[in-house]
């Protein structure tokens, strides 16, 4: 059956032909671990993990890479602003490579907890800084960059074509520019590569051009080459992402290889909360840790997300989450009921549903289409194995364990505090009192294991 995906890069919506169809070469803009992820975020690595399952539906294999953002990333993408990783540093009274490190393992878990299928490759930044070096190299040889004392930027007015996914010319950007233009910037649109790092900085590496930090865009253009090559099929990230990073990473790309990094650019919509954006003013910014305090399981937040495409925006409330709360467990109720069955139910009747699911899946993950489908199979008054066959097929796409109980158990507040010092205390290598805390822990009710991704809670 074709595939259909809608590419930023032509704004329409094209049949997917792969480069090689033994392998499909995925890269996705991944976190910048500096802090908890917040719901809105997950909404984009939820994106991800649907691509991956529809594409393995098609009968792919995935060479899929997302990068982490270890190495300082500011605020605005724009090369302003404080450095997020430092600021978090300051915040916590860490350096930035603790921070990024207790950031990263939380958001892995948050991902394995939403079911969502880990790339095979997932590049750190900090550990291919010398990938990026050579990569800035090859751009400098190329001769599509200046420098400044400190800085190495990035020439777009040497490409053919600046702002070709977002269709903006130079000129545009810099009547819409509100910062202030960086004095040693030739254009607008030029960003930094490479920076000499000032005195204080911790985070830097000793380099052609002294001891220097990568600019942002830069890792996912050198991590992405690494392990994908000069082209590959689809590259993933936020609309957030479409006017500067990934403009900026097609640029480095053109100034490296000459050609635009991947085929089909696919942008995920934002989360709204309450109609409007996430902010800790507002006091509205939601973690997955939140929710489950509130009582909804992390799939619960997945089945969420079916509610609306990648593409539109989806407006979190606690009404919609409740919905979502119900239609989940309607969903594994109708499920058993259909396990339990004893009726037949002809090929026909089956392959006509699972026509219907694969073509609004294959039709740019159309879910709202696909769970219709769902529940049209649920709420069939024949009680079938067949149709719990066929819905146990649907839910390699839904990722939201139909056949299992509703894990519903809501650790505590007072838990998660000890289990939060604990992993401190475990950073610090203060094992008696981590021991301590462990102890503490029991006497809730609750037993902590360590595994190698972290620390696991369960009741005892
Ligand atoms: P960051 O860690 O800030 O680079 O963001 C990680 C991902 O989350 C990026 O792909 C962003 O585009 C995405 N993102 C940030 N805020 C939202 C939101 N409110 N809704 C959906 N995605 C978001
Ligand atoms: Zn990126």
């Amino acid at each position: 059956m074709k595939l259909y995906f809608f590419n930023t890069l032509t704004r329409e919506k094209q049949e997917f032909i792969p480069i090689n169809p033994e392998e499909i070469r995925i890269y996705s803009c991944g976190p910048t671990v500096y802090y908890y992820a917040h719901i809105g975020n997950l909404r984009a690595y939820l994106f991800m993990d649907n691509l991956r399952r529809v594409l393995q539906y098609n009968g792919y294999k995935l060479k899929h890479v997302m990068n982490i953002t270890d190495v300082g990333h500011l605020v605005s993408d724009a090369d302003e602003g404080e450095d997020k990783m430092i600021k978090a540093a300051k915040r916590e009274n860490k350096d930035p490579f603790q921070i990024a490190e207790f950031y990263m393992n939380a958001f892995l878990k948050d991902i394995q907890e939403l079911n969502i299928q880990k790339p095979e490759i997932i590049a750190r930044a900090t550990e291919h800084i010398d990938v990026m070096e050579e990569y800035v190299k090859k751009i400098i040889e190329n001769g599509y960059t200046y420098q400044s004392e400190d800085t190495i930027y990035f020439d777009t007015s040497k490409l053919d074509k600046y702002g070709v996914l977002s269709n903006r010319n130079i000129e545009e950007q810099k009547a819409g520019a509100r910062v202030e233009f960086d004095k040693n910037k030739k254009n607008i649109s030029d960003f930094a590569l490479w920076i000499k790092a000032p005195e204080n900085h911790i985070m830097k590496w000793d380099t052609f051009f002294g001891k220097c930090y990568p600019g942002w865009h830069l890792e996912c253009s050198a991590m992405g080459y690494k392990y994908l090559g000069e082209q590959f099929d689809i590259h993933t990230g936020g609309i957030d992402h479409i006017p500067i990073h990934h403009e900026n990473e097609i640029a480095q790309s053109k100034g490296f290889s000459g050609k635009i990094p991947a085929r089909y650019w696919m942008h995920v919509n934002f989360l709204t909360v309450d109609g409007g954006k996430m902010s800790k003013s507002l006091n509205n910014l939601y973690t997955l840790s939140d929710l489950k305090e509130r009582g909804y399981d992390a799939l619960v937040y997945r089945m969420f997300n079916f509610g609306s495409s990648y593409r539109n925006k989806i407006n979190f409330t606690w009404e919609a989450m409740n919905s979502a709360k119900t239609a989940l467990a309607r969903l594994k109720e109708g499920y058993k009921k259909h396990s339990e069955g004893t009726e037949e139910v002809s090929e026909e009747i089956i392959n006509s549903y699972e026509q219907k699911f694969h073509e609004a899946i294959n039709d740019d993950l159309n879910m709202p289409v696909a769970m219709s489908v769902v529940w049209e199979v649920i709420k069939n008054p024949i009680k079938s194995k067949e149709f719990a066959k066929l819905l146990l097929k649907f839910d390699t796409i839904l990722g939201l364990e139909i056949d299992k109980e509703m894990k519903m158990e809501v650790i505590p507040k007072e838990v998660e505090e000890l289990v939060e010092q604990r992993k401190v205390a475990r950073q610090n290598k203060d094992w008696n009192l981590s021991d301590t805390l462990r102890d503490k822990i029991k006497e809730l009710g609750y037993n902590v294991k360590d595994s190698k991704d972290g620390m696991e809670i369960e009741k005892i």
